[in-house]
C-alpha cells in the first residue's frame, strides 16, 4: 500500500544575538522532539545567520539569499537580534526583523498575556492568576509607517506622521474578530477591546470608524471600546476583564511590554507576527546582554512563539497534527510550572535554560 507523506514545513530559523541563540536551542531541541512525539507533519529548520554580531563581521544585518530564504519559507522564528553598542552608521540598532514586517505584509502583532502558576505575583488581587487576553498590535502602519522619513526643521521643531490605511484597519479587525471568535469556542469570553484615541485623533476616529463596521460582521462577539490611557490603567486594575485588545502600532508597543509586565516580564511574552502569506514568531524580549552566555536565560517566551507556529502552521494548512502539537509544547510548559519544576532564575529559581528545555522535553514525551 503507498504511504502519503506527512505535510513538510520549511522554517528559516534566525537565532540572532545574545540569548537569542541560547533560547532558540531549547527551541529547536523541543520543536525535534515535538514531531517525532505526536507525528503527522515534518519541519525542516534551516538555521541562518543575521543580526548585530552578523554585521559586525559582514557589514550587513541579514543577507539578501537569506533574507529572500525567509520569505520563501513556511514560517520564520527568531531569537532575539540586536546588541546595544553595534549599530548602523545613523546610530539605530541593527533589526533586519522590522524589514521583514513591512515587506512581508505582517500586520498583525499576536501577543498573548497569560498568567503561569506558581510565580511572584506583580499584581497582589488574586484575580490576576486568571489573566488570559491577547493584545493585537497592528504592525505595519501607525506612528510607525514612516518611521525612516521623520524630520527635524531648523533644529526647532520635529515631526513624525501617524498613518492608518483603511484595507490594513479592516484585515487587522477581521484578525481580531476571527481570534475571539476561535477564543470563545475554547471557553473565552468573546470580547473584542479597539484601545485608540478616538476622543482627541482624526486618525483614532477613523480607526474606530472601521472597527465598528467591521463588528457588525460578528454579532456573537461583544465589541468595546478603551481610550489608550484609561486602558493602561485598566491593564493593571483588572486586566482579567478582557479577551483579546486591539490597537494601533505604537499604542501596541507599549501595552504589551506592560501586558508582560503584569505576568511577571518578558521571560513569559510570546508573539507572532503574522500577515495573509508570512508568519514570524519571537519571544518579545531582546537579547539580554546582561545575562547572555550565562545560562540563565527563560526560554518560556520562545517555546510559546514555537507553539503559535505550529497552531498558525495548521490553521493555514488544514494540518490538524501541527495544531496538536501546538497544544503539546502549551501543556508541557504549563503543567512544568504547575508541578513547581520549572523554576526559573528570572523569577529567583533555579532553572536554568537546559534544565527548562528538559523539563519540558521529558513531559511532552510522557504525555
Ligand atoms: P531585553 O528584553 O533584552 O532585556 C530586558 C531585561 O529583561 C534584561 O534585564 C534581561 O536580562 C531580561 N530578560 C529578557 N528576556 C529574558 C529571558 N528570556 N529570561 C530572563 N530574563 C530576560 O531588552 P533590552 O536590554 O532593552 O535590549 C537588549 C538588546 O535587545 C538591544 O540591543 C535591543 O535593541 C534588542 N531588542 C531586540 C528585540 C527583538 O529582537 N525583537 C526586542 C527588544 C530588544
Amino acid at each position: 500500500m503507498e504511504r502519503t507523506k506527512p505535510p513538510t514545513f520549511h522554517i528559516v530559523v534566525l537565532p540572532g544575538d545574545g540569548i537569542g541563540v541560547e533560547v532558540m536551542e531549547a527551541c529547536t531541541q523541543i520543536l525535534e522532539v515535538v514531531q517525532e512525539v505526536n507525528g503527522g507533519f515534518r519541519l525542516l529548520l534551516k538555521t541562518l545567520e543575521a543580526g548585530a554580531n552578523y554585521f559586525q563581521t559582514t557589514g550587513e544585518d541579514i543577507s539578501e539569499k537569506s533574507f529572500e530564504e525567509a520569505r520563501a519559507a513556511d514560517a520564520i522564528l527568531l531569537g532575539a537580534m540586536g546588541l546595544p553598542n553595534i549599530r548602523y552608521p545613523d546610530g539605530t540598532e541593527i533589526a533586519p526583523h522590522l524589514r521583514m514586517r513591512t515587506e512581508f505584509g505582517l500586520f498583525a502583532g499576536v501577543r498573548p498575556v497569560k498568567s503561569y502558576p506558581n510565580l511572584p505575583a506583580t499584581l497582589a488581587d488574586s484575580r490576576a492568576k486568571e489573566i488570559d487576553i491577547v493584545i493585537l498590535r497592528e504592525s505595519t502602519e501607525g506612528l510607525f509607517a514612516h518611521r525612516n522619513s521623520g524630520v527635524v526643521e531648523d533644529d526647532r521643531i520635529a515631526r513624525d506622521v501617524l498613518e492608518i490605511t483603511r484595507p490594513n484597519c479592516e484585515r487587522l479587525f477581521d484578525f481580531a474578530f476571527d481570534l475571539a471568535v476561535r477564543r470563545k469556542s475554547e471557553g473565552g469570553p468573546g470580547i473584542v477591546t479597539c484601545v485608540d484615541k478616538a476622543n482627541v485623533f482624526r486618525s483614532m476616529a477613523f480607526f474606530r470608524q472601521v472597527f465598528d463596521e467591521r463588528a457588525q460582521r460578528y454579532p456573537e462577539i461583544s465589541a468595546e471600546y478603551r481610550y489608550v490611557d484609561a486602558m493602561a490603567l485598566d491593564l493593571v486594575r483588572q486586566p482579567w476583564k478582557y479577551d483579546v485588545l486591539v490597537m494601533e502600532n505604537m499604542f501596541g508597543d507599549i501595552l504589551s511590554d506592560l501586558g508582560a509586565g503584569i505576568v511577571g516580564g518578558l521571560g513569559l511574552a510570546p508573539c507572532g507576527e503574522i500577515g495573509t502569506q508570512h508568519g514570524l514568531f519571537q519571544p518579545a524580549h531582546g537579547s539580554a546582554p546582561d545575562i547572555a552566555g550565562t545560562g540563565v536565560a527563560n526560554p518560556t517566551a520562545m517555546l510559546i512563539s514555537a507553539a503559535m507556529m505550529l497552531e498558525w502552521l495548521g490553521q493555514q494548512h488544514q494540518v490538524s497534527a501541527c495544531k496538536r502539537a501546538g497544544q503539546r509544547i502549551r501543556n508541557a510548559v504549563f503543567s512544568g510550572y504547575k508541578e513547581e519544576e520549572i523554576k526559573p532564575f528570572e523569577f529567583g529559581g533555579s532553572s536554568r535554560t537546559n534544565d527548562i528545555a528538559n523539563t519540558v522535553q521529558n513531559r511532552i514525551q510522557a504525555q
